[in-house]
């Protein structure tokens, strides 16, 4: 069951709506693991999670779960991002919640962060309008569905200005700055004094991450961790 602790938070989508949708689009378009057979989505869960796991985090907050350079992986993003296949945001968030709930239950422990919200990397709003949605919010919505007590907020932290995809540029200090100012936020008392949960899809540098994370330390976010499905 979703906590009912945040009154005021956007959920964006009902979730049950998004389900029935789901599996009228699976009895109409069946889709089969390309791995093991399965009739699921293009991935199953039991064949991601055998796969390689990321070796190390790139900084001590930003927990990445896949290593991007195993094929299944990058193949599962890029058919997320690239190919309208959204079905597969809920098998993502099916693998990374384990590993989400394992550390949070350490966090919880050791630097007091409790009750978290989950927030999505968002989009410009130019590229949300030529995908037609950003799939990172759709892994947020399924890990706030999967994970007990955790809301996802979206529409507070918002990409108020479009930025070369970090993909393309090499140079570490200018991923950085390609991405200053990038970041806003709205409503900040919906943050206040808050712990937050960034999801991303891949992190390459954590360039990102850090300045999402700047901007909602710099609106009265109180600590600030991030988990990606792949790095
Ligand atoms: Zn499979």
């Amino acid at each position: 069951m979703k906590s009912n602790i945040l009154k005021n938070d956007k959920i964006q989508g009902n979730y049950s709506t998004m389900e029935i949708i789901d599996n009228i689009l699976d009895f109409v378009f069946p889709t089969y693991c390309i791995s093991c057979g399965k009739r699921q989505e293009d991935f199953c869960v039991d064949c991601l999670v055998e796969l390689r796991r990321a070796e190390r985090e790139c900084e001590k907050w930003i927990f990445p779960i896949f290593d991007y350079r195993e094929p299944k992986i990058k193949k599962t993003v890029l058919l997320l991002k690239y190919k309208s296949k959204k079905r597969l945001a809920k098998i993502i968030a099916a693998v990374m919640r384990d590993r989400i709930l394992e550390e949070l239950s350490e966090l919880e422990q050791f630097s007091n962060f409790t009750d978290p919200i989950l927030i999505p990397i968002p989009l410009s709003k130019k590229r949300l309008r030529k995908r037609g949605y950003n799939q990172t919010e759709l892994i947020c919505k399924h890990l706030s569905h999967n994970v007990t007590g955790l809301n996802c907020l979206t529409g507070v932290l918002i990409k108020t200005r479009e930025t070369k995809r970090q993909a393309i540029i090499k140079d570490r200090r200018k991923r950085l700055k390609n991405l200053v100012g990038s970041f806003g936020v709205k409503n900040k008392e919906l943050i206040r004094h808050r712990n937050i949960i960034l999801i991303d899809d891949v992190t390459t540098t954590g360039a990102t991450l850090k300045e999402a994370k700047k901007v909602l330390k710099n609106n009265g976010a109180r600590k600030v961790v991030a988990f990606t499905f792949a790095h």
